[in-house]
């Protein structure tokens, strides 16, 4: 075992503070990564808050994890020391299932391994990004692209894929008009992978507070959700809507804005169940969708297609001693776009 540097959270809501864990020794195929950055994702602080049910404390979150190799069990052929890489939200899974085996071990039968608030094969609770080191199975690494700093990829590995999955799903593309209701975390890498998919991008967000950035980052409409006109003047406009609010929503209101055939493709995922009025979708063969991260090898794929585009997440870059403010600062939709903590400063 190797003990390192964490932040955590003692207890259910209580404030993160340092802490040290304990590693693994690296198995056959392990790689150990001395992380670099870590984001917050909104999904952090529902889980700390135990506002989606019962977590496991001590809780030190994270699962937008890049680093460098320094390890790697005998067995390892996919990775040397000094790689650059990432991990997301799981670090392992049945592998033997019809969904690991057809690449979408997010949605294992057995249910993954999440890199943290679960409990490994090895019995042992996971620990997540907001610590120094972290070891994990070769097959649930990526690579991150020499092109992508790695401040700036590791939002990708939850909010890039969050995104890319659905929008490829979806078939996100030229001639199609897709909408991101939130500009957040998710809501930013949404936009420039929508646009960089060559599908014509509308923003809704709460406010047009943060429109000259939107439309910078490829969004060619952006409509607050306040104001009626946005609901009025564009049903029956879009093809798909990423919807990355984690409140509940008038989903009726959405759904008018969907063609025949659209979809409302729900990523946020609000602490309480929400109600839904079926009327609007009924009307013109609408849906209402949902999608969770995405396989590794798409995760790798989405890599690869950032690298390419030039897509990587908008960060503010701070200290392990500032998490708990940026909580409070996510939770007041004031975070331009992504919080990521500086491992260096743990
Ligand atoms: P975030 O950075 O807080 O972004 C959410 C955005 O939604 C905010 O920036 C804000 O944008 C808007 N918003 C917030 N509260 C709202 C409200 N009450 N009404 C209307 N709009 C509101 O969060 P995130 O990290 O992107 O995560 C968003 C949600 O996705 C969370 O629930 C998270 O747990 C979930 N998530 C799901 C997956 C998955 O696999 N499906 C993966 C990661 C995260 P504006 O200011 O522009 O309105
Ligand atoms: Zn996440
Ligand atoms: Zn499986």
């Amino acid at each position: 075992m190797t003990t390192v540097a964490a932040y955590a959270a003692p207890a259910a809501k209580a404030p993160l503070e340092r802490t040290t864990i304990e590693r693994r020794v690296p198995g056959e195929h392990d790689v150990v990564i001395d992380i670099a950055f870590a984001g917050i994702c909104h999904s952090d602080i529902h889980q700390v808050r135990e506002g989606w049910g019962k977590a496991i404390f001590p809780m030190v979150p994270g699962h937008e994890i890049a680093g460098v190799v320094s390890r790697t069990g005998p067995g390892v052929t996919r990775f040397a020391a000094g790689d650059r890489v990432g991990v997301g939200c799981m670090v392992d899974s049945c592998r033997t299932c019809v969904n690991c085996r057809a690449g979408l071990e997010q949605y294992c039968s057995q249910g993954p391994v999440w890199t943290y608030n679960a409990v490994g094969k090895d019995g042992q609770p996971t620990y997540g990004g907001y610590s120094e080191q972290v070891v994990v199975d070769e097959n649930y690494v990526v690579r991150v692209p020499d092109a992508l700093p790695l401040d700036a990829a590791a939002p990708l590995l939850c909010a890039g894929i969050t995104t890319y999955s659905p929008l490829r799903h979806w078939k996100a593309g030229p001639g199609k008009s897709v909408a991101v209701v939130g500009l957040g975390g998710l809501g930013h890498m949404a936009v420039q992978i929508a646009h960089a998919l060559g599908a014509e991008v509308t923003v809704l967000s709460q406010s047009l507070r943060k429109k000259d950035d939107g439309l910078r980052l490829g969004a060619d409409h952006y409509r607050a959700t306040g104001d009626p006109a946005t609901f009025t003047d564009h049903v029956g406009s879009l093809d798909i809507i990423l919807n990355t609010v984690s409140a509940p929503l008038d989903f009726g209101a959405y759904f008018s804005l969907l063609r025949t055939d659209g979809s409302m493709v729900n990523l946020g995922l609000p602490e309480e169940s929400v109600g839904i009025e079926l009327q609007s979708l009924i009307g013109l063969r609408r849906s209402m969708s949902s999608s969770g991260i995405g396989g590794i090898a798409e995760t790798q794929e989405m890599l690869d297609f950032c690298a390419r585009h030039g897509v990587a997440a908008q960060i503010e870059l701070i200290r392990a001693d500032e998490i708990n403010e940026a909580y409070e600062r996510v939770l007041a939709s004031d975070v331009r776009y992504r919080f990521v903590i500086d491992i260096a400063t743990l």
